[in-house]
């Protein structure tokens, strides 16, 4: 591995310069921009953990291509264990980090695609999967972060890709040289690309066989000629301007993954970057495996966060001579058991994984599926307990300005304390924590991240085998008969 720790990683972004604007104005370092060094050191910590002895098993693999140890991020799982140790390693850096730390978008991508290019070569006598390979085992080796771009704006959602009055509303192919095809069009929402070294770009949703010039799967180093990023705003961004003040909450950290716009103005991609090129049939499948792994995710990466925050409210109880309540204890409780809840399904869908025709192992898509689909709920839950618990002083308190304000300080020492012996700046730390990973933009990403709730709800009834269900109703209640017509 090229890159062997965080530092490495945070050092190999300075040497990368891709176009990134944040409120119109150019980052010219993303390390030490106030807006996206939060999330660099939150991505530094998958590089981290590789690391540290306890976490090591957890953090890397060995690749089944070359032999090579490796970050697990740029692992083809082999197996159900491999399944299992990432559920266990999301955790753990969501426990860590307190937020997203962005680098799984890409390592679901390079599974999905990995599996998806064997299959078409399978069909069509294609080499996708060898030019695939080649360029993993270089992720792999020089330990790259990928950022996995799939989501595009859509326009017209009533329309399909090759019906909207603006084709570039989905990416596309829009030129075509002896070398290789020139790609227009955009990617929303893309978590940790401005801190990624390549994008792996995915199609969006499933293809009918006019939109062939959108099947297209490709690699592309992030500051490529052509490619601008327009970073997202965040709620309370502003404080981040104030990076060591206990006013951010999270200083070290970001409130959710860095999303950002990804623009391809007329980008060039060469032959031997191309993983599909027009094979329409593929790119529903493709969609189906990258987010049935994503979604595996949640209950894991989730956990973590509701870990903290299931901490943080016990600490914040303690502090404030409120920890005995009974009704205190029934909430934390809750949290546990909302939060062990959705861990469980975590492990299911990888406990239940299946080899796909490449070997490279898939999670069962059906508990997947129910796993993201806990997340939009148990998630808020937890949040609203943390809320309910903290009090609603994590709304209202004074800046950190007001408490070391020779004239009001001393007001905000006074009435912002708890039990005695605990500094006030604690309780106001750990209240902004609370705030930081319960307020503004920090929950958006359990809802709509992996996809929003409906579609694991169209996913969980297609896989749902009603007719298998309606079957046992009827055994058990003594009707014969045919299949009625639904
Ligand atoms: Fe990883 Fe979770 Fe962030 Fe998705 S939301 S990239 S699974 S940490
Ligand atoms: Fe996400």
């Amino acid at each position: 591995m090229k890159l062997k720790n965080g530092a490495e990683y945070i050092e190999s972004l300075r040497k990368v310069h891709p176009r990134i604007y944040y409120k119109g104005k150019r980052i010219e370092d993303v390390t030490r921009h106030p807006a996206t060094a939060p999330h660099v050191r939150a991505a530094a910590m998958t590089y981290a953990l590789a690391n540290q002895a306890k976490y090591k098993d957890l953090a890397t693999a060995t690749s089944h291509l070359t032999g090579h140890t490796i970050s697990r991020f740029t692992h083809i799982h082999q197996n159900i264990e491999d399944l299992i140790k990432k559920i266990k390693l999301l955790r753990v850096l969501g426990q860590k980090t307190g937020t997203c730390f962005q680098r799984c978008v890409g390592f679901d991508g390079i599974n999905a695609a990995y599996s998806v290019t064997y299959e078409i070569d399978q069909k069509y006598k294609t080499d996708y999967h060898e030019r695939f390979k080649r360029w993993l085992i270089g992720i792999q080796d020089e330990n790259k972060m990928v950022v996995g771009a799939m989501t595009d704006p859509k326009g017209d959602r009533s329309k399909t890709p090759a019906q909207q009055s603006d084709p570039d509303q989905f990416v596309h192919v829009v030129e075509r040289r002896p070398d290789g095809v020139v790609i227009r069009g955009a990617k929303l929402h893309m978590t940790g690309s401005v801190n990624s070294h390549e994008i792996l770009v995915m199609p969006t949703t499933a293809l009918d066989a006019q939109s062939k010039a959108y099947a297209i799967v490709c690699a592309i180093p992030i500051d490529a000629p052509g490619i601008t990023l327009i970073f997202g705003r965040q709620a309370g961004d502003d404080r981040r301007d104030q990076l060591e003040r206990i006013d951010v909450g999270k200083p070290r950290f970001g409130a959710v993954g860095g999303e950002a716009v990804i623009a391809f103005e007329d980008v060039f991609v060469p032959n031997e970057k191309i993983f599909m090129d027009g094979e329409t049939e593929f790119a529903g499948l493709l969609v189906y495996r990258f987010a049935a792994h994503h979604r595996a995710n949640y209950g894991a990466c989730k956990t973590g966060l509701m870990d903290v925050l299931t901490g943080a409210v016990s600490y914040l109880s303690q502090i404030q001579g409120a920890s005995q309540g009974s009704h205190v204890k029934d909430k934390v409780t809750e949290m546990i058991h909302l939060s062990e809840t959705l861990y469980s399904s975590s492990i299911a869908c990888s406990a239940e994984g299946k080899p796909t025709p490449s070997g490279a192992y898939l999670v069962d898509t059906m508990l997947a599926n129910v796993c993201k689909h806990n997340v939009t709920r148990f998630h808020f839950e937890v949040a609203r307990l943390a809320v309910d618990i903290a009090g609603g002083f994590i709304a209202t308190l004074p800046s950190e300005y007001d408490l070391e304000s020779e004239e009001v300080g001393h007001l905000v020492q006074k009435y912002f304390s708890g039990v005695a012996d605990i500094p006030v700046k604690e309780r106001i730390k750990i209240g902004r924590l609370i705030e930081a990973m319960t307020g503004g933009t920090a929950m958006v990403e359990s809802m709509h991240g992996a996809g929003s709730p409906q579609a694991q709800r169209i996913m969980i009834l297609r896989e749902g085998r009603l007719d298998e269900k309606i079957k046992l109703a009827k055994a058990l209640a003594g009707i014969p008969g045919k299949k009625r017509k639904k």
